[in-house]
């Protein structure tokens, strides 16, 4: 396998450390600010020339579409964000996406960008719809039954969200006989099915659809990743915060087509190899937000 990449510096890859400090600030659609692929003067990250990529059946889709199909989350505050205003596409996630493309030779004017809910992930990239998939998408067993995961590259876990005036609250038992809303195909909604059967559930597409609910009081809890979470509370900090702890583990992977093994390679050295540009992507999107962590160390898969 040939590869070529605009920028490769060597770094630790660290273990995973994440704690919260439960402030919240920064603008809502982009808490850290800055534009697609840079902060302030310099980029991030540059878009890489003469990549190929051999063996990759993907590269070679990318390369016949002459543009790459990325999967992504749009209205999740400072992960994966779409601004209906401007057009503007934010956060943490999107970066990722965005630099993984950079790697593989696709500038912004080549990306394009496909909303993808929670359930309907595996069945994009088995259909191929999409060429990967970048949003709060935890690595697990059942989904590598379809679909190959590169990463982690960020770890969260599950957490709460109630209203602003509700009493703090610090396990998910706290819940039982009330109604908690997350989104459908989503972890936290088969932890809650799977472990609490006395907590009513109410499912989605979208976390935004929960988060208008539990602003409307019809529901008690919004749960799934805090980091998510976290988001919601910057755009909502009159009506909503996060509260407790993280219940779960939860390993954010890229999407990928199974068997890829070219592709996975890649963007795993990519991760393991460019620390720095990991890092400042995560202070651009998420470093006023209150959520403390380093880059995870890249599985062996
Ligand atoms: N990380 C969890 C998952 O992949 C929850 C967030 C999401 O639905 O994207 O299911």
């Amino acid at each position: 396998m040939r590869r070529t990449r605009a920028l490769a510096g060597i770094g630790i890859a660290t273990a995973a450390l994440l704690a919260l400090t439960g402030c919240n600030s920064g603008s809502p659609s982009n808490p850290g600010g800055g534009d697609a692929g840079d902060s302030g003067d310099k980029p991030l990250f540059e878009v890489a020339k003469d990549v190929k990529l051999d063996g990759s059946p993907t590269f070679d889709k990318i390369e016949k579409a002459g543009k790459v199909t990325i999967g992504v989350k749009e209205d999740q505050p400072g992960l994966g964000y779409l601004d209906a205003t401007t057009g503007e596409r934010t956060g943490f996630d999107v970066d990722i996406a965005r630099w993984i493309a950079a790697s593989l030779g696709y500038g912004e004017d080549k990306v394009e960008f496909k909303p993808i809910a929670s359930a309907n992930r595996e069945q994009a990239i088995v259909n191929g719809d999409i060429d990967y998939y970048v949003g709060t998408y935890s690595i697990n067993d059942k989904r590598k039954e379809q679909i190959d995961f590169a990463g982690p590259y960020f770890i969260t876990g599950q957490g709460l969200l109630v209203a602003k005036d509700a009493p703090e609250a610090d396990k998910l038992e706290d819940f039982n006989g009330k109604t908690v809303c997350s989104a459908t195909g989503s972890t936290p909604i088969q932890n809650i099915k799977a472990n609490f059967p006395e907590i009513k559930t109410q499912e989605y597409d979208l976390y935004s659809a929960c988060v208008q609910d539990l602003i409307d009081g019809k529901v008690d809890a919004v749960t799934t990743d805090q980091a998510i979470l976290i988001g919601y509370a910057a755009q909502y900090p009159d009506e909503v915060k996060v509260t407790g702890g993280l219940f779960t583990e939860e390993r954010y992977g890229v999407g990928l087509t199974k068997g890829d093994d070219a592709l996975r390679t890649h963007i795993n050295d990519l991760f393991t190899e460019n620390n720095d540009i990991w890092q400042g992507i995560f202070d651009k999107n998420l470093g006023d937000s209150g959520i403390k962590v380093e880059q995870p160390e890249v599985d062996a898969y």
